[in-house]
């Protein structure tokens, strides 16, 4: 293979190879900017490395053929006593890793170089400090020598002169430095500093090559889920100095304004400085507009430079540039990091300079980006003190009073307050709890714990699995950081970065939000300035084009007309999941208890009596609010540990009570009930489908309810669009007996009514087995929609509820897992089962509607997998329909 190109040879489509930084230089130079001569040396070179253990030979012979092209060109040698050329050694991966990586500048500079360049710059000083920089830095990265000998020996020696910063160390100074650096090189290498520039550059090369594998690049490539494999490229270029005196200098700058997206001139400049004095901040930079009287003819050739990156990247880029003696260099562009405010301006202001069109334009934003848009933040610039950091369970900004349980919390919010609901852990006796408070903060659980899970249905902010507080209920304390807060202290949660803070931070609300909910008009009114009234409007323009373009639906998890109306103001073209469960949380969960716990039939259909007016309201209400759009009902599926007492807490109760001369009958057989009914692993247990084909009439009453709800809207003229949805199933036969019930009953209802009522009767599709056999069990759904929370938690076998605490970040550190799968859906495993499915229905119906209702129905990168995958249409939360809008525009653009 070829393992070395000059940067001529390259071009940006070669980032595998060349790496980032690489493949842009080249771009540069083929466009015909000024790169200071140099070349690459490929990833691949350094997959060899890593693989043998050491350079391949050929790549030295293809350096040497490549620094003397360079040589003959310039007409100087690399290390020469005259003139000599130096060089520095970058290393540049595909994706940028900021700080992660080695760098060694000077390279070639020795006890003869160093005269040759004090001649050329007629500057001793500068050719002295040059050199004491290569020893130090090469010290440092490639001889593996402790930085802190050198930075002391440099304090030591600005001491014994008194002088107070570098710049005040003469070049006699500097020289003594170069001896002393020297002796450091020798003592703890037992070999002298490499006098000969080619075996610095050799040493310079495989240095950068094994920074690849350094502790720190490995743990930041885990955290970042770039892959171990890749390699890095190292560029080797001419070294070019902005440190020469008043007509050198260098900058930064950008080709647009990164904020707002207008094109014109953004940058710093530094005159007589090099790189690192503008990253030290050791003097004041000037803007980049100053350069044109400081240089006239650099500041018209980096004008012209921009304009000729943009046109090629079509993008705003970041650019290092360089002036030695009046003669500008360019050293380093990519396309420019942003902010998420940024990326909607640039790219829209793009598409208005035609540019780019607006599919381009969606590609370069991402929901992500969107979604930080939404949230209303802390302010930024307000002191704060952090408590604890978690995990972000559910985004947002929640600022109020620690309260510890359901009455506290209704008490102090009627009161007028804002509360956050701490508890170490939630389950849904908490529920009001959790309707009433601005945020909710666990001791335990993880992202799609009951905690998370509902929270980020409501849009209420959450951070769980704090392990470090400690919620102490008894005491009416919560222990963190060394500190006992009480109920009443104030608390902060950042729902977006998991983590806590003490007392009152300012939070600042979002127009885009505004927008997403109540349409352009409400949010250009909530905007306080116009840069902020042009950041709604390239929203608005980049959402439009994302529904135009989309292929998939977007429909949202809604459990009541509050919600539904929400979601539909926000976009959702349906409801995909109505966990008709969660209507029973709270107050209503004895309705469940009671039927679950019936002994005999009497006393079961009474207890299925009660329940049918108030779900005929439920659904009344929902279907109102959702009128005309597809709604889809999920029979209930409650795990029964959300929803029967706890059995010890039971049990200790029933005791104490006993001891204490008797316990209430109903106690005593409410435990002997639980004691029956009692599961080790519910979620394995008697729910969803099994527990319709368990208890009769259950499911029964809540069809009944749909149908009669939807009656009762068509003679209000309304248009009702029910769907019917059975969870948890895994056999054909367990939705085929449901089905002919279901069947029954719409007849029958529909009959007493005068009206056909054909709604489509389908079944979640979240269980291995289901997802096997889905030709069979496509003959008897209209339609299937994923369960991905459940499949997830199946296929691998870990249990949603615990297992993000239990060993998730140790499977995180090691490398198992790149991201919780309960997050972004597993292509490889879960994604395979789901595109098994689709493929398995439609062999047996080719029009089977398609979607998913788990999480990861609002995940964009699980979006562009469904996308890919076929279905007609995704399911979230109210919250994430914009982003999946988006996103799925994305995929389809
Ligand atoms: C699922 O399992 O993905 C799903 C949507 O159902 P639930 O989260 O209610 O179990
Ligand atoms: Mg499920």
């Amino acid at each position: 293979p070829k393992y070395v190109y000059r940067f001529a040879e390259g071009d940006m489509g070669q980032k595998d190879l060349l790496g980032g930084k690489g493949a842009n230089l080249a771009e540069m130079a083929k466009i015909g900017l000024p790169v200071p001569p140099g070349f690459t040396i490929t990833t691949e070179a350094c997959r060899a490395y890593m693989r043998d253990g050491e350079v391949p030979p050929e790549l030295r012979v293809e350096v040497t053929m490549a620094l003397r092209e360079i040589e003959d060109t310039l007409g100087r040698r690399l290390g020469d006593f005259h003139d000599p050329l130096l060089v520095s050694v970058r290393s540049g991966a595909k994706f940028s890793m900021p700080g992660m990586m080695e760098t060694v500048l000077n390279v070639g500079l020795n006890d003869a170089s160093v005269k040759g360049l004090a001649e050329f710059s007629g500057d001793d000083r500068f050719a002295w400090d040059s050199y004491r920089r290569l020893i130090q830095m090469f010290g440092k990265t490639v001889l593996d020598i402790d930085g802190d000998l050198f930075a002391r020996a440099l304090d030591d020696k600005k001491s014994a002169v008194g002088a107070s910063t570098d710049v005040d160390l003469s070049a006699d100074d500097l020289q003594d430095l170069v001896t002393t650096f020297k002796g450091i090189v020798q003592d703890a290498t037992g070999r002298e500093f490499p006098q000969h520039p080619r075996e610095q550059l050799e040493m310079a090369i495989a240095a950068v090559f094994g920074s690849w594998n350094t502790e720190r690049a490995r743990l930041y490539r885990r955290r970042e889920r770039i892959s171990n494999d890749l390699g890095t490229a190292v560029n080797v270029m001419t070294m070019v100095f902005g440190n020469l005196g008043e007509t050198s200098g260098t900058g930064v700058a950008f080709t647009r304004d990164p904020s707002t997206g207008h094109s014109g001139l953004y940058g710093d400049y530094l005159s007589n400085a090099q790189g690192e004095d503008v990253v030290a901040g050791i003097r004041n930079t000037l803007p980049l507009a100053d350069l044109e009287q400081l240089d006239p003819t650099s500041y018209g050739e980096l004008l012209q430079a921009m304009r000729r990156l943009e046109t090629h990247y079509r993008d705003l880029c970041d650019i290092e540039f360089t002036i030695e003696r009046g003669k500008l260099w360019m050293l380093q562009t990519r396309v420019g990091k942003r902010t998420a405010a940024a990326a909607f301006r640039v790219a829209t202001q793009l598409v208005d300079e035609n540019l780019i069109t607006m599919d381009e334009a969606i590609s370069r934003i991402t929901g992500a980006q969107l979604s930080q848009l939404l949230f209303p933040q802390f302010d930024g610039d307000a002191a704060k003190e952090l408590l604890t950091t978690a995990m972000a369970a559910s985004p947002g900004a929640a600022v109020g009073e620690i309260v510890l349980d359901n009455a506290q919390a209704l008490e102090r919010t009627q009161a007028g307050a804002s509360v956050i609901l701490v508890r170490r852990e939630t389950n849904p006796d908490d529920l009001q709890g959790m309707i009433v408070a601005s945020g909710v903060l666990t001791a335990r659980g993880g992202k799609t714990s009951h905690a998370a899970v509902v929270a980020r249905g409501m849009g209420t902010t959450a951070v769980v699995g704090a392990e470090e507080i400690d919620v102490d209920v008894e005491a009416k304390e919560v222990r963190v950081a060394g500190r006992v807060l009480h109920p009443g202290d104030v608390i902060a949660l950042d729902g977006t970065t998991g983590e806590v803070f003490l007392g009152d931070v300012p939070v600042v609300d979002s127009p885009v939000m505004r927008y997403v909910s109540d349409g352009l008009e409400a949010g250009l009114a909530a905007c306080e300035d116009d840069a902020m009234r042009e950041l709604l409007q390239a929203v608005d323009r980049v959402m439009r084009h994302a529904d135009a373009v989309r292929r998939m639906r977007v429909r949202a998890n809604a459990d009541n007309a509050d919600d539904a109306r929400r979601a539909r103001a926000r976009g959702a073209e349906g409801i995909g999941l109505c966990r008709t469960e969660h209507q029973f949380l709270g107050d209503r969960r004895v309705h469940i208890e009671h039927v679950v716990l019936a002994e005999g039939d009497e006393e079961r259909l009474a207890a299925l009596e009660t329940l049918l007016p108030l779900q005929r309201e439920d659904f009344v209400e929902l279907l109102e609010a959702m009128d005309g759009l597809p709604t889809t009902i999920r029979l209930i599926d409650p795990p029964l540990h959300e929803f029967l007492p706890d059995l010890t807490e039971l049990a200790v109760k029933v005791a104490l009570a006993n001891a204490d001369g008797g316990a209430d009958a109903r106690d005593v057989r409410l435990l002997a009930a639980v004691q029956r009914m009692h599961e080790q692993n519910p979620m394995l247990g008697l729910r969803g489908v099994r527990l319709g084909l368990k208890i009769p009439g259950l499911f029964a009453l809540q069809i009944r309810a749909i149908a009669e709800a939807t009656v009762r809207l068509r003679e209000a003229g309304k248009d009702p669009r029910p769907e019917i949805m059975v969870p948890l199933v895994g056999s054909v036969r367990e939705l085929q007996i449901i089905r002919e019930e279901a069947l029954g009953i719409l007849a029958e209802v529909g009959a007493a009514a005068g009206t056909e009522l054909d709604l489509p009767i389908g079944c979640m599709i979240e269980l291995p087995r289901a997802a096997l056999t889905a030709r069979r069990i496509a003959e008897e759904a209209d339609f299937f929609s994923f369960g991905t929370n459940d499949l997830t938690q199946t296929t691998w076998g870990f249990s949603r509820d615990d297992v993000e605490g239990a060993f998730f970040a140790d499977y995180l550190e090691n490398g198992v897992l790149t991201i919780s799968p309960f997050e972004t859906l597993d292509a490889d495993g879960v994604g395979a089962l789901v595109s098994s499915a689709v493929t398995g229905g439609r062999s047996t119906k080719p029009d089977l509607h398609m979607g998913v209702c788990g999480e990861h129905g609002g995940d964009p990168e699980s979006i562009h997998f469904f996308h890919d995958a076929g279905l007609d249409y995704v399911s979230c939360s109210p919250f994430r329909v914009p982003i999946a809008r988006l996103e799925a525009g994305r995929a389809a653009a």
